[in-house]
């Protein structure tokens, strides 16, 4: 029997707390959970720094790509059969779901930020690299490792397949709304997905919507703009992401002024030159990271030191609502006095605006607009979803943005009270918080 046709004796199952099992029959899969890349992903954090916030999301991206997997293959048992389908397209799509994190790195939106990387770049790359997940999908064919990558990165032919690992309703998004909202405990993020998935059609080119699950879609919508604001939006989870950011900027820093670190960042080295290597990529996990965060905390650097122990032992910034644009004359008096006052304003005065952080909300119209969700109706038209729903309607195209300022209240109160820029520093905040 060909390879990609090959089943397990007995199915394998894994619990989980959102889908209940996790059902897995083809070979290809089992044998893509075992390799060393799909294995890292326990190592990795789904929602970064969020366990600061939220103690309980310590959930990984195996976690979650196992989530998508589960999905996507309940999708596809649905889809079995129907016009528009084709069978063929099945395991691809199943590797596909299973695999699109595969190169998300620690704490990836900083990392990416500071060390100027690409996630998408790195999955593409142990995809198609010399790696165990390489190894299992050239063993399907030798064109199907590059098929994967292609369908990853929505440049796949089959559009049908895209969209159902990216679009405004896709696998991923289901899977991260509701293991999010489980593990973070908020009551938001909860919608009807077995509703969904029994409404879902395939048509040409997308998923759509019969026009009969347009309610659970609603409430799908909303949850995910709930979420955005209420969990990955949250000011403090932003505050931990500041420090981070920080820290990362600060130990580059030190390194190219050839800073003698009590212990070398070996495992840092070919980041700080912008030069990383597939393998460098996979070995550093967040283990690894926090165990140099807690070795920095005891460097000799006090920037370093000082940002490294408040990651640690969450030790956050404080913050107000401050948006730099509107109020250009204060942020100008705050840095120059934080100057005077010996906090250097580059690492301890920071404007987070979430709108920077790399997640979108449902917005028909915008350039970032992601294929729109269609409901299929009785009349077999198609139909985009904000024209047929007001509650989508209402929330749609509506970009909101959120500045805070970030700054160490407990150093501003450790200045002793002579200094004149310690009062002119908290009059400032105190005003920015009316
Ligand atoms: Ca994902």
């Amino acid at each position: 029997m060909a390879y990609k046709d090959e089943k397990l004796h007995e199915e394998k199952v894994f619990k989980d707390p959102v889908h209940r099992y996790v059902h897995v029959r083809d070979r290809v899969i089992w044998d893509l959970v075992g390799t060393k890349e799909f294995q890292r992903l326990r190592r990795i954090k789904q929602l970064g720094t969020s366990f600061l916030t939220f103690h309980g999301a310590e959930h990984s991206r195996f976690n979650h790509s196992l989530g998508v997997y589960e999905i996507v293959r309940r999708i596809l048992v649905n889809f079995d059969g129907r016009p528009n389908w084709n069978r063929e397209e099945r395991l691809l799509c199943l590797c596909a779901a299973l695999l699109h994190d595969l190169g998300h790195g620690p704490f990836s939106h900083s990392f990416e930020k500071v060390f100027k990387l690409d996630h998408e770049d790195y999955t593409r790359a142990i995809i198609l690299g010399d790696t165990e997940v390489h190894q299992v999908l050239a063993k399907v064919n030798k064109d199907f490792p590059q098929k994967v990558a292609d369908v990853i990165n929505k440049t796949y032919q089959d559009k049908l397949v895209v969209s159902l690992i990216s679009s405004q309703i896709d696998a991923d998004r289901m899977d991260y709304l509701q293991r999010d909202a489980y593990f973070t405990g908020v009551s938001y993020g909860h919608f009807d997905m077995e509703r969904i998935l029994r409404v879902m059609r395939p048509m040409e080119d997308q998923v759509v919507v019969k026009e009969s699950g347009m309610h659970a879609v609603e409430d799908y919508i909303m949850s995910r703009y709930q979420m955005y604001w209420q969990v990955y939006f949250h000011p403090v989870t932003r505050s931990a992401e500041v420090i981070l950011t920080k820290i990362l900027h600060r130990v580059k820093e030190l390194y190219h002024d050839g800073y003698a670190f009590k212990s070398e960042p070996v495992h840092f080295r070919s980041f700080f030159e912008e030069d990383v290597s597939l393998e460098d990529y996979v070995r550093l996990d967040e283990s690894v990271v926090l165990y140099y965060f807690q070795m920095w905390a005891e460097e000799d650097d006090p920037i370093l030191s000082d940002l490294a122990y408040r990651f640690v032992n969450r030790k956050l910034f404080k913050y107000v609502e401050f948006n730099p644009n509107l109020q250009m004359k204060e942020w100008m008096a705050l840095y120059r006095t934080f100057q005077e006052v010996g906090l250097d304003p580059d690492y301890y005065l920071v404007v987070d605006s979430s709108s920077d952080l790399p997640y979108d909300f449902y917005r028909p119209g915008e350039e970032e607009e992601r294929l729109p969700i269609h409901l299929l109706m009785r009349s077999r038209e198609l139909k985009e979803l904000s024209r047929q729903s007001e509650i989508v309607e209402a929330i749609s195209g509506k970009k909101r943005t959120d500045h805070k300022l970030y700054y160490p209240q407990d150093l501003i109160e450790r200045i002793a009270d002579d200094v004149p820029g310690k009062r002119k520093i908290l009059d400032i905040l105190k005003q920015a918080n009316q």
